[in-house]
């Protein structure tokens, strides 16, 4: 027992990118209450800039977050079939050290290279 698996690293990995979720998500409902509570005029307040600015940041981080969580999945179900770790573009095997750094990768770095991932 002196190495997680695969399957327990992106499990692992999908903790983080949930509570992360919830953070963002916490976060941007926040922001809305305090834009509704100021909406009345919020063209000349100039907060109205800096919580704009937030809200696209915060849009951006969960979106990406979403992005991740689906990769995730998507490796645990090929894990469950027994298709993890093998590259979707040329079916070999995709090394160790890289699902070691991506556990969600689903190419061998020359594919990744070649279609830009
Ligand atoms: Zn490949």
């Amino acid at each position: 027992m002196s190495e997680a698996g695969p399957e327990e690293r992106l499990r692992k990995r999908r903790d983080d990118v949930v509570r992360r979720l919830a953070h963002v998500s916490s976060e941007i409902d926040g922001l809305r209450t305090d834009r509704g509570a100021e909406s009345a005029d919020d063209e000349h307040d100039p907060e109205g800039v800096t919580l704009s600015a937030e809200w696209s940041r915060l849009e951006g981080l969960r979106e990406a977050a979403e992005r991740e969580l689906l990769e995730i999945d998507a490796a645990l179900a090929r894990s469950a079939s027994g298709a993890y770790g093998v590259c979707v573009s040329c079916g070999r095997p995709i090394p160790a050290a890289r699902l070691e750094a991506r556990p969600d990768a689903t190419r061998c770095v020359a594919c990744a290279t070649a279609s830009g991932r």
